[in-house]
């Protein structure tokens, strides 16, 4: 493995206020950062001073939007310590997005260390208030100056880090969802598996007349018939209807949420079964209409797991569970963050303790 060099900062920033973090607002002293040409391979992996890229208005991402990231968060534990949350499901699914969007893989060894290294060169910037963590956010993008269609030849990958707070500030409240019927995010054999720029360019329309009408996330239906549920806003979707618990499968529209897979696997170690299918907006909305719709909730690392309080679909308004957050729902996010901040065993291994 390279040996990463690092150039620690001279010039120190002060530490944002804990209390009010926010989501992404506020970026750490240090950044990761390697270089990638044709013929030469991933090279130079340095931590550095954060700071601005120099880049061509000819570099490829700006025009041809080569680009892929990923999203972990490192955890306060209530001990001290410091610890990542599945961290090689990340890295092997920014190697799966890297693979479609025609983006050289990484060294998925290296890329752990630099983040360790990081993330222990910043270790003061992970709060430690309740609900806060320091969110990682590795990225790529091509970088070659040239106004022309092909795969780059050069690429810069970086992973820059940001003290969170928890991602809605008014506490764990159910939101309201617009299904949406015009726009959609992908179809199969698009890029909807990959977690790449693009596709959340192609849901910021639809985001905002959401938002307008006084709605937090969009229900995405798919590109094809529009009528199978795929996904919330940028998180995998959950219905409990009549005691069984249903998530959309992973059919190459939708990403592989690694909370979504943290969720599977809870739920099966609580002996829950659940059933990944096919779930039509109409199935879910005669569901709602008989009273059999119990609960639903989002799941992702920004927000972990988020109730779903209000689903709107062709000017009718559902209420799930009485607009609150419904007990499984509630259980689910209280086991996982519990976990994750290292407030109970973790059987799973999920986590990584710096
Ligand atoms: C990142 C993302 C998710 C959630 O994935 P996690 O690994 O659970 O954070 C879901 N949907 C989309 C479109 C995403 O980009």
């Amino acid at each position: 493995m390279e040996k990463i060099m690092i150039e620690l900062t001279k010039n120190p920033k002060n530490k944002p206020d804990s209390k009010n973090l926010g989501f992404g607002k506020y970026f750490s002293d240090h950044m990761f950062v390697m270089d990638y040409d044709t013929g030469k391979g991933w090279h130079n992996p340095r931590i550095v001073p954060y700071g601005p890229f120099s880049i061509e208005p000819s570099a490829m991402v700006l025009h041809y939007a080569q680009e892929i990231f990923e999203g972990l968060k490192a955890y306060r534990r209530a001990d001290g310590r410091v610890q990542l949350f599945r961290p090689w499901d990340n890295i092997r699914r920014m190697n799966n997005s890297a693979e479609r969007l025609s983006i050289p893989k990484v060294d998925e060894e290296l890329v752990l260390e630099a983040m360790k290294q990081l993330v222990r060169i910043d270790i003061d910037w992970v709060p430690s208030d309740p609900e806060t963590s320091l969110y990682i956010r590795p990225f790529i993008f091509a970088n070659e100056p040239h106004v022309g269609v092909h795969s780059s030849n050069k690429y810069i990958f970086c992973i820059i880090t940001s003290p969170v707070g928890a991602y809605y500030p008014e506490g764990m409240n159910p939101v309201k969802i617009f299904v949406e019927s015009r726009d959609v995010r992908t179809v199969r054999g698009g890029t909807g598996s990959a977690k790449t720029g693009g596709n959340y360019a192609a849901t910021l329309r639809a985001g905002e007349e959401a938002g307008k009408r006084g709605f937090s996330q969009v229900l995405w239906l798919d590109g094809i018939h529009r009528k199978y549920i795929e996904e919330v806003g940028s998180m995998n979707v959950w219905f409990k209807i009549n005691g069984k618990i249903i998530t959309p499968p992973l059919e190459g529209t939708i990403l592989p949420g690694i909370t979504r897979a943290s969720c599977i696997d809870i739920l099966n170690h609580w002996g829950i079964p659940i059933s990944e299918r096919l779930i039509t907006i109409d199935e879910l909305i005669e569901s709602a209409h008989k009273g059999l719709l119990e609960e639903a909730w989002g799941s992702g690392t920004a927000a972990v797991i988020s109730p779903i309080g209000e689903i709107f679909y062709k000017d009718e308004r559902f209420i799930v569970n009485e607009g609150k957050t419904g007990p499984l729902t509630g259980k689910l996010y209280d086991y996982l963050t519990a976990i994750q901040w290292g407030k109970t065993e973790d059987p799973f291994s999920w986590t990584v303790i710096l």
